[in-house]
């Protein structure tokens, strides 16, 4: 983890409270890239992170950002809507670049 992946971790937990937004645990919240941290534009974008713990991170079968996507960007649009919104202009434009 390079200096600058810990500082985004790092103000996306600040802003998050250090606890997960889905239920509020504050054992070791994970900072997770909403749109995959390869996508280089919005690697370091704090709006395109959020505090999850391990369960809603990775583990959960029905809200959990990598065990079921869908499941989680439905939460995001439900909970979380002006990030929500920023996600999807944000995940257009890379694709419309791809094009
Ligand atoms: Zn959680």
């Amino acid at each position: 983890m390079t200096k600058e992946d810990k500082a985004w971790a790092n103000a996306v937990k600040t802003r998050d409270g250090w606890k997960c937004v889905i239920c509020a645990e504050t054992n070791r919240p994970n900072a997770h890239h909403i749109i995959a941290r390869e996508n280089h534009s919005a690697k370091y974008d704090i709006h395109n992170g959020i505090s999850l713990c391990p369960k809603h991170h990775f583990f959960c079968r029905q809200l959990s950002a990598h065990n079921n996507p869908m499941g989680f960007l439905i939460w995001l649009e439900r909970n979380r809507p002006d990030q929500f919104s920023y996600i999807k202009v944000i995940m257009r434009e890379i694709l419309n670049a791809k094009d």
